[in-house]
């Protein structure tokens, strides 16, 4: 499998990449948070730990580990970030450049948080920068529909552009400090997310554990008061994925862990949707406009908005 990174309707070779993500490091290096104790986190990743962890996944998915995007240290960056979203702007925890190819957290906003639900800061830098580096190991499935300038090319400008993404994974809403006027279409926002939480959740779990990060009781409080949160939009998602596989499991008579492995491998390789096999596991299970209204999901509440509609074929 080859790589899939396409821009302007083009293939863009590894040396356009390190161009872009060069320039795009650059950009986002002026709104980066100087602090220690991220610095600190950031530097005591066992990355031999945590990158055998997605190998791991990869091979139980039929996802071939070589092409795995595997980022290092030197792709995360500590910035400040905020989402333009209906209701002004929001400053957010993290986010993935699927242009860029690096990610960036916030560690003021993460702080913030975790002392507001009163857990550990270190558990949750983790945990954020895990969650983006889940989306970005399928880096070279994303094709971004957009014009860009030629200055974008070589990181001179910003960037200008109308189109749609074929995910999520770069979410166009997002800037550094200044308001930009962007207008684009994402799909499979919420189901992607929900993949996306879940594998998260797993890696973070297991990694902790693999490297002795906490003692019991700091990792169970940020079970329960965090992860556990069923207010939390992203364990309402996680629980939707988890759901879906129950009722197509049983539905199909293919093994849950087997329909979950397939979301994954979905997400990764074609549009989580396209893959065949789990068309066929939905045209079986529901009809073929489930699949479609899934793919406009954009929050949790969509999803759940859809499952009341399809209550009667027993979701
Ligand atoms: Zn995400």
């Amino acid at each position: 499998m080859g790589k899939e990174i396409f821009f302007n309707g083009h293939e863009i070779s590894k040396h356009e990449q390190m161009g872009i993500t060069q320039g795009e490091v650059e950009k986002a290096k002026q709104y980066e948070i100087h602090d220690a104790e991220f610095d600190k986190i950031k530097e005591q990743i066992d990355w031999n730990v945590l990158n055998q962890l997605f190998v791991e996944i990869a091979q139980k998915s039929g996802i071939s580990p070589k092409d795995l995007n595997l980022l290092g240290a030197d792709k995360i960056l500590n910035c400040q970030l905020f989402e333009t979203g209906w209701s002004g702007d929001k400053e957010i925890i993290g986010r993935y450049s699927a242009t860029g190819n690096y990610l960036a957290v916030n560690s003021n906003q993460i702080k913030k948080s975790a002392k507001e639900k009163g857990v550990d800061t270190k558990l949750m830098i983790l945990d954020t920068v895990f969650h983006e580096l889940c989306h970005s190991i399928s880096h070279h499935t994303h094709v971004i529909n957009r014009n860009y300038s030629e200055e974008f090319f070589t990181g001179k400008n910003e960037i200008t552009y109308t189109g749609a993404y074929r995910s999520s994974k770069d979410i166009n809403k997002i800037k550094f400090s200044q308001v930009t006027d962007r207008k684009s279409e994402s799909h499979n926002d919420a189901l992607d997310e929900a993949i996306t939480e879940k594998m998260a959740t797993q890696i973070f779990h297991e990694y902790a554990r693999k490297v002795n990060l906490t003692d019991k009781k700091t990792m169970d409080d940020y079970q329960e008061k965090f992860l556990g949160d069923e207010n939390r939009e992203y364990n309402q998602l996680v629980k939707f994925i988890e759901k879906l596989c129950q009722i197509v499991s049983e539905r199909t008579g293919v093994d849950k862990e087997v329909v979950w492995n397939g979301f994954v491998r979905g997400s990764f390789y074609k549009s989580t949707l396209g893959d065949p096999e789990i068309k066929q596991w939905f045209a079986e299970t529901f009809s073929p406009t489930f699949l479609t209204e899934l793919g406009h999901a954009k929050k949790a509440e969509d999803l759940f908005a859809l499952v009341k509609k399809y209550e009667s074929v027993h979701i």
